[in-house]
């Protein structure tokens, strides 16, 4: 049977863990049927087709997938990064009013168009940026029916294809009206926002913010477990201040991400690994607030499989585009070209819980980005705009920007 489409004369970055490392196949092909790779091999046995594209021995490789963001939000806080700018500290921040409670006003007080049209707006930069898959947090209204809305505004986006939306849950923090109650608040987070979550299937997971000025160890248990208890798989925003002990936690309870760790110890890494936890590195953000760098090295020698996501948000990382934090993974986290490509792609994949995503294999979704180079190192060298980098993002096998 003939393929829709197949795009010859690639340097296939396959990403497949069946072929090692990147899995780079020269004078390759791929061939698409509806929205999945149907084949993927040397161009010499590519199956007949109703049409080819020439890639000019240039780079396919999985489309981008974006781990952790925060992208359903009103508002900006341009004025906190101008504080911070001047040497004020993110606690400092936040001790003036600042920090995630100011962006809560502008989202609860946006319509729910305002906020489809907010979020289309950041899909749009990230898919140009050759995102085909990305995940989007609530956690900025922080009421059990603000945040049911916020996930509902998220599904309204699903509905229009592409980019594929993660939804998550995000317990984010105790918000000032109730941390004069915050044991109620928990309560409620547990025994009302995440069943009913999961009984209208409005996120995939649940995260939470487990840190100094945020949630209790205690607190994350709890709403962890009521996660858990509802069917829902968890992750967590762990020792991006202070290490609390939320590793240890979501590697007991299978969780499929731990990210940020700024702060972990050797024992909270080999739980990770042990359990098969994804390490979710966030390097803008930790630029931006001039945190100290996550201890890759050990990461790596334990063999925690580490992902890279923009964080996007209008606190700590305002960007949309994941080559950039490609670059900022290779020159300031000390990543290789090969884990940061892996970081966004296969690896994030797996701590969105995804399969085949991530990757250019046979059963796998047709998300591809040609690029218009032909060395993996090019994309994170060449930083700054990424959309001059990109000839063609298809997801789901429909051409999203380019020509072909
Ligand atoms: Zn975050």
């Amino acid at each position: 049977m003939s393929a829709h489409l197949v795009i010859r004369n690639a340097r296939v970055v396959t990403c497949d863990p069946a072929r090692g490392g990147l899995g780079i196949l020269d004078r390759g092909a791929v061939a698409i049927t509806g929205g999945e790779v149907t084949w993927v091999g040397p161009e010499a046995e590519r199956p007949g087709a109703t049409r080819e594209v020439d890639a000019g021995g240039r780079l396919v490789t999985p489309g981008l997938v974006d781990c952790h963001t925060h992208a359903i939000f009103a508002g900006d806080r341009a004025n906190e990064f101008a504080m911070r700018a001047a040497g004020k500290t993110y606690l400092e921040i936040a001790a003036a009013g600042g920090g995630i409670g100011a962006t809560l006003g502008p989202t609860r007080a946006a319509s729910d168009d305002e906020l489809l049209a907010l979020l289309a707006g950041r899909l749009a930069t990230a898919i140009a940026a050759g995102t085909t898959t990305i995940e989007v947090k609530s956690g900025y209204d922080l009421t059990v029916a603000g945040e049911l809305r916020l996930l509902r505004v998220i599904a309204r986006a699903q509905q229009r294809g592409a980019p594929r939306i993660v939804p998550t849950l995000l317990a984010h923090l105790v918000p000032p009206e109730r941390r004069a109650d915050r044991s109620a608040y928990v309560a409620e987070i547990c025994d009302q926002l995440v069943p009913q979550v999961a009984a209208d299937r409005l996120a995939a997971s649940v995260d939470i913010y487990c840190d100094e000025g945020a949630y209790t160890l205690a607190e994350t248990r709890a709403i962890l477990g009521a996660a858990k208890a509802a069917g829902l798989p968890v992750r967590g925003h762990v020792g991006q201040f202070a290490d609390l002990g939320a590793a240890e936690l979501l590697a007991d309870l299978a969780g499929l991400s731990a990210d940020h760790l700024e702060q972990i110890s050797d024992g909270g890494i080999a739980r990770l690994a042990a359990a098969g936890v994804v390490g979710v590195m966030l390097p803008g953000a930790a630029v931006q607030l001039r945190l100290p760098v996550p201890p890759v090295d050990k990461l790596r020698a334990a063999g925690v499989a580490l992902a890279i996501a923009t964080d996007l948000n209008p606190g700590s990382s305002y960007a949309e585009e994941l080559p950039l934090q490609m670059w900022l993974a290779t020159t300031h986290f000390g990543m290789t070209v090969e884990e940061a490509w892996l970081g966004v792609t296969r690896h994030a994949a797996k701590a969105l819980g995804l399969p085949k995503v991530g990757t250019i294999q046979a059963g796998g979704p047709a998300d591809l980005v040609v690029w218009s180079v032909d060395d993996p190192a090019a994309v994170p060298y060449r930083y700054g705009s990424a959309a001059r980098l990109i000839d063609t993002v298809y997801a789901g096998g429909v051409c999203q920007r380019g020509t072909a």
